[in-house]
């Protein structure tokens, strides 16, 4: 089995922080987790289309602006590019909901992205939507809001239906996932359950970073990520460092953007996963 320098790995993905060389050997599994991961059976009635963004931001180019294209290529593949957006703004917390609708609005210059808050009754909205867009900030507090409104199957049956395509960010991405257990953020709140939608039915960890700050004894994003994997042995996660992101359609994903992926698999192995290949 090959084994290679996490450094590699790091150097691949890019970073705005100065990081201390990451010299653990890790053990890399890479073809034999792709192969397996594309025969793995699909439920070929797995209508579910979207798009999962690493940040809201990449290096110093401002909010959104490097998602802005993607987005709006995204919405224009499935027709949906003059569509009204339902916009879930739960996981702001240090911004109110309507600062949070018209920074998204202006980001993407998308007069009709339209926050759930305005809506009397968030269900109907839900099961009336065309796009479900979910914003990132604290994954805990966006869970918990959407179970305190009973978001959550509603979310989730609509876009396994085909009925509504899902776009997210950060939190956003996590909610997709199969719990948010693997997100960065701390629990601020608790919600009723950490499961949450299970578009994509594994753990996602968005903001992936490699390595330690010289000087920080806390663990590495590496080193938290193992200890998940350390008790759930059988999970996948899959890694988006800044840039990049998941496209999910038909029952398989692309990375596209401005990074590839990582998926990370019991106890602590790498595999690279490039752009534009079907995983
Ligand atoms: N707090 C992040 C965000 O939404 C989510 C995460 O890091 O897990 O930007």
């Amino acid at each position: 089995m090959k084994k290679f320098l996490f450094t590699v790995l790091a150097a691949a993905v890019s970073t705005s922080v100065a990081f201390s060389a990451y010299s653990a050997t890790l053990t890399n599994t890479e073809t034999t987790v792709t192969k397996e991961i594309i025969n793995t059976p699909r439920h070929t009635d797995d209508k579910t289309v979207m798009l999962l963004l690493s940040s809201s931001g990449y290096k110093d180019t401002g909010y959104l602006t490097h998602a802005k294209d993607y987005i709006n290529d995204f919405l224009a593949e499935n027709k949906l590019q003059d569509s009204e957006i339902v916009f879930i703004p739960f996981a702001g917390v240090r911004t109110t909901y309507d600062e949070y609708e018209s920074k998204v609005q202006n980001a993407l210059s998308n007069p009709k992205i339209k926050s759930i808050h305005h809506f009397s009754n968030m269900k109907d909205a839900i099961n009336q939507a065309k796009v479900i867009m979910v914003g990132g900030g604290n994954s805990f507090e966006l869970l918990n809001q959407m179970y305190k409104n009973d978001l959550v199957q509603a979310i989730s049956k609509r876009v396994k239906n085909g009925d509504a395509i899902y776009i997210g960010w950060s939190a956003g991405s996590n909610l997709a996932g199969k719990t948010i257990k693997t997100t960065n953020d701390m629990p601020i709140v608790e919600p009723e359950s950490l499961a949450s939608l299970n578009l994509f039915p594994y753990q996602i960890n968005p903001h992936f970073i490699s390595g330690k700050i010289p000087g920080h004894n806390g663990e590495s994003r590496e080193e938290r990520l193992e200890e998940y994997l350390i008790v759930n042995k059988e999970d996948k996660i899959y890694c988006l460092p800044e840039g990049a992101m998941i496209k999910y359609q038909n029952g398989h994903f692309t990375i596209i953007g401005l990074s590839d992926a990582l998926l990370m698999t019991y106890p602590a192995n790498f595999e690279k996963l490039p752009q534009n290949q079907v995983y």
